[in-house]
């Protein structure tokens, strides 16, 4: 069977489909334009859905390095992800879901097993129409009521990589009808000093390698660091056969949270309305960016947070968690100021050269042993110095560890992710209940997709501090972790001062940990990184940066 499947469900529904496309150099931000424009239609009142189409053959960047592909995205269904869709969400507020997010690695997966299951009848498989349509198919795919489906495609126009997409999408026009589609393609603008001049040759070159796909772009977002002249626009809008007003000038900002006013003044949504022949009259209503915004600019003070880490050289890897940070301070209208620490640097040195100017510590996620030594270090200093203290995920065992070996005094305690003889505080999970249904994993099982992964619920302890920062009893996080604090310590944990805060329903697994003696002492077993908005921050972090604050106050 090789017919597009969810084709005749877009037929009859009525969402219009963007793409945007990047060229001239990567790192242009298409992420956070592609999140940015979802949120000023939304401000017109539209219902928007955005996903990403990453060419790379990674069935998911789960098994990436972050050294490479920067942080793993975790969405409520468990999927693993391209950090642009955790912008999607923090932009436009809309849960991502696995049907989000495609990769040339899921492509080729679906049409090896239909190949393998006969579904092509004995037909040559071949890139076109075979892996055209199956990305087709997952563009078409859960599309219910949106107004707008904006699809981002993952790395530059004339990359091998993303020929089949390029191929799959002018397909996309030809399927839905021109009038359905609208083609935005960002690309920069160089500045030549010795010249003082803007250069339009690299996009007149980009737009020409769209066209030879068969791709006209109807829009070009045009990064930049002056504003572009109106001739420059003449010029451009003229050799790339785009209307003048659809040259759209994004120049850098100084927060990320200001390029959605930036693009709704340059007539971003308002020219996409007038593309697809909608009503443009009506301004969008941004007052929500607006505030977010001034609040950034003019804080009441200044708080300084270690995050003591192993990927601190980028900061990308530590996407969502520098997010939730800045949403932390807006929320007590204070900015967050990163002091990012290589962990190695704490087994070297005495931990207080980097720990005594800072209000606050947040020891992250991670994998493996090295520099864990490192982030113990400074969780001990937290935990003696009254230093308010959050543990995420690695962070959270790292915390039981370090109270197992230096408060209960059992200096073997460790976590068998480390491979050493020790005494399995945080242990491989192999068991675990998913929605009712048993998960089970083995030792030497695939890496790949098989962490525990996505929203699970907690149950919190009644007077916990959590229970207080929340003000609920039960709460859905996302997770992405493979190991696991083993709850038979709970009892030698709480001699040692610290109570199992949160477990799953079951009771079986720790979710959160605290130290009631400490003024704020938290591990998390989640990402709550991964759920904080800039118009919702993340309750967590909101207390952690209200903590920090109030530790400065003290200093
Ligand atoms: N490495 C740990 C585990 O797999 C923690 C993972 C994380 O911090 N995301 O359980």
């Amino acid at each position: 069977m090789t017919e597009l499947t969810n084709l005749d469900n877009v037929l009859s529904k009525k969402a219009k489909f963007i793409f945007i496309t990047g060229g001239v150099v990567s790192s242009l931000g298409k992420g956070l334009a592609s999140a940015s424009l979802a949120s000023i239609l939304q401000a017109r009142g539209f219902k928007v859905r955005l996903r990403k189409l990453d060419p790379y053959l990674n069935v998911d960047p789960g098994t990436m390095s972050p050294y490479q592909h920067g942080e793993v995205f975790v969405t409520d269904d468990g999927t693993e992800a391209d950090l642009d869709l955790g912008h999607y969400e923090r932009f436009s507020g809309v849960p991502a879901k696995r049907t989000d997010s495609i990769t040339t690695g899921k492509i080729y997966q679906r049409v090896i097993d239909k190949e393998r299951h006969g579904d092509y009848l004995g037909a040559t498989i071949q890139v076109i129409p075979h892996v055209t349509n199956e990305i087709k198919d997952f563009i078409y795919s859960d599309v219910t009521d949106e107004d707008f489906v904006l699809c981002e495609i993952g790395g530059t126009v004339g990359d091998i990589e993303g020929q089949p997409y390029l191929e799959a999408i002018r397909q996309v026009a030809y399927d839905l009808g021109r009038d359905r589609i609208m083609f935005i393609h960002v690309t920069l603008l160089p500045y030549i000093p010795a010249a003082g001049e803007l250069k339009t040759k690299p996009t007149q070159h980009s737009v020409k390698k769209l066209q030879e796909y068969g791709i006209q772009p109807d829009m070009l977002l045009c990064r930049s660091q002056t504003p572009i002249p109106q001739n420059e626009k003449r010029k451009i809008a003229l050799f790339c056969n785009i209307r003048e007003d659809n040259v759209i000038a994004a120049l850098d900002v100084d927060t990320i949270y200001q390029v959605p006013v930036a693009y709704s003044h340059e007539g971003m949504d308002a020219q996409v309305c007038k593309h697809f022949g909608l009503d443009c009259g009506k301004e969008p209503d941004l007052s929500k960016w607006e505030n977010i915004v001034n609040t950034i600019r003019c804080p009441e003070g200044e708080v300084k947070i270690a995050v003591v880490g192993k990927y601190t050289q980028l900061l990308e890897a530590y996407k969502s968690l520098n997010e939730a940070l800045t949403h932390g301070g807006i929320a007590n209208k204070y900015k967050v100021r990163i002091k990012w620490i290589d962990s190695e640097l704490l087994e070297h040195n005495d931990p207080a050269t980097y720990l005594a100017e800072v209000n606050g510590i947040l020891v992250p996620g991670g994998f493996g042993e090295r520099g864990t030594e490192g982030k113990m270090l400074a969780i001990k200093y937290a935990r003696e110095n009254n230093v308010p203290f959050l543990g995420i995920c690695f962070g959270m065992q790292l915390a039981v560890i370090e109270t197992m070996r230096n408060v209960a005094g059992i200096k073997t305690a460790g976590t068998t992710e480390f491979g050493k003889a020790c005494e399995p505080v945080v242990g491989l999970m192999t068991e675990w209940d998913k929605d009712g249904a048993k998960q089970i994993r083995h030792k030497d099982g695939d890496l790949g997709g098989t962490m525990r992964l996505g929203a699970y619920e907690s149950v919190l302890n009644k007077d916990s501090l959590a229970r207080k920062i929340y003000g609920k009893d039960k709460i859905s996080e996302r997770h992405r972790h493979r190991y696991e604090v083993n709850i038979k310590y709970e009892d030698q944990l709480r001699q040692a001062g610290m109570i199992i805060a949160g477990k799953s329903p079951d009771g079986k697994l720790p979710e959160i940990c605290e130290r009631p003696d400490h003024p704020w002492f938290i591990g998390v077993q989640f990402h709550p990184e991964l759920k904080s908005k800039p118009f919702a921050p993340h309750p967590l972090f909101v207390s952690f940066v209200k903590a920090a604050i109030d530790k400065s106050r003290l200093l």
